[in-house]
């Protein structure tokens, strides 16, 4: 559904990312694992349209999006949830998925919310509530149904665990589960690896910029070398 190919991408000439290629096949659930400084928001925010590359090939459902605007490419089905939540704060939970929607129609735009206020029924207890007076598992959840409102056939998702309480992580993931199980293709990156490993098919290591190994989750959670750099064992 997603092909990167031989994706290079510079900061004022900091090489942030050298050469990546990754694959999302639809219905899947892809993760992408490295440490601090990797490259791993560059990489989403590059195939999200955010940052254009210096070179390389972003395909996807087979068309050429590199280089697109990224409204245009969230209006065809690649939607991203970005580092740090990043709702509106002064806006209520209603009018922040309203947001979301933007590129819909009105009937469209009910029927999405009808659906992510069933997902997330504490969204619909605080819908009148502004987004920045939330706790950052439900500002989490909010970014998550924003995304949702525009329909996407594709979520990428910036590290959902930051700042969050273990309990409220475990929490986070199983609404991303519940989503993937509603059809959603999704690729997700998370400094917890073990966390992602645990709940993905495939998964992609990053580091300083390329992609240092790539597997079926199962077998990448017991590899000595993940396990060594990124499961602490
Ligand atoms: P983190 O988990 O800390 O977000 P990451 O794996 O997502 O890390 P990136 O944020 O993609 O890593 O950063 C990759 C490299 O690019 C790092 O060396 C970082 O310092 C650099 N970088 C990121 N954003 C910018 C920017 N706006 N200007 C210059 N350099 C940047």
């Amino acid at each position: 559904m997603l092909k990167v190919d031989n994706l290079h991408v510079a900061y004022d000439g900091i090489q942030a990312l050298r050469g990546v290629r990754l694959e999302v096949p639809r219905g899947s659930l892809v993760a992408l694992i490295g440490a601090n400084g990797a490259g791993k928001s560059t990489l989403l925010r590059a195939i999200a349209g955010l940052l254009q590359p210096r070179a390389g090939r972003i395909e996807f459902e087979g068309r050429a999006i590199q280089g697109r605007p990224a409204h245009r490419i969230a209006r065809e089905g690649l939607v991203l949830v970005p580092e740090g939540r990043r709702m509106f704060p002064n806006l209520t939970v209603e009018e922040n998925l309203k947001m979301g929607g933007f590129a819909r129609s009105e009937a469209d735009v009910r029927r999405a919310e009808v659906e992510v206020l069933e997902l997330f029924p504490r969204l619909r207890e605080r819908r009148r509530q502004l987004g920045g007076t939330l706790s950052g598992g439900e500002q989490q959840m909010l970014a998550l149904g924003r995304a949702l409102m525009a329909r996407p056939r594709l979520l990428m998702i910036d590290e959902p665990s930051l700042g969050l309480a273990p309990k409220i992580v475990l929490q986070v993931f199983d609404a991303l589960r519940r989503i993937h199980a509603g059809g959603l293709t999704l690729l997700l990156i998370e400094q917890n690896a073990r966390l992602a490993l645990q709940n993905s098919d495939h998964a992609y290591v990053l580091e300083t910029g390329e992609i240092a190994l790539e597997g079926p989750s199962r077998s990448l959670i017991e590899d000595p070398r993940v396990r060594e750099a990124y499961l602490g064992a």
